[in-house]
């Protein structure tokens, strides 16, 4: 097994809803950190190219950069809180990986010492890296 880590950081404010009280709006600087693993190498022995996963991740948290989570899809539906930030980032980069290689986990920290982590389930990111990228998407909820 190999694992490739990815980081990046980005700034953003949010307010999320707990048992129906949205909370003030603030911001944080998020820290993005994204495991994949795999269990062979190419024939240049990488799990994968370093620069593709960090397209992929680019691409994922670049409508969050100083945004407002709450109005930018798709958490002007879904509660942006970090556990569900983590699932997204986990969802959007699993569709754009090559077959063999999958989402492990996500972290997301939102301030020094408070850390969630979405860790992906091992038969649906294999049943999703064998379907299309669009198929995947859908699935995620990210494209509708
Ligand atoms: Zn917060």
């Amino acid at each position: 097994m190999f694992e490739l880590r990815i980081r990046r950081t980005f700034a953003a404010a949010h307010a999320i809803v707990m048992a129906g009280v949205r909370e003030p709006m603030h911001g944080h600087n998020w820290e993005v950190t994204v495991a994949v693993s795999g269990d062979a190498l190419d024939a240049d022995g990488l799990l994968c190219d370093f620069h593709m996963l960090e397209r992929a991740l680019d691409e994922t948290i670049r409508p969050f950069m100083n945004r407002s989570l709450n109005e930018t899809a798709p958490f002007d539906r879904v509660n942006p809180t970090a556990e569900l930030v983590a699932q997204h980032i986990a969802n959007t980069v699993a569709a754009q990986l090559p077959v063999g290689v999958r989402v492990k986990e996500v972290r997301v920290v939102e301030a020094p010492q408070c850390e969630a982590c979405f860790i992906a389930p091992n038969t649906a990111l294999d049943a999703m890296s064998k379907n299309s990228s669009s198929d995947a998407r859908l699935q995620s909820g990210v494209v509708r």
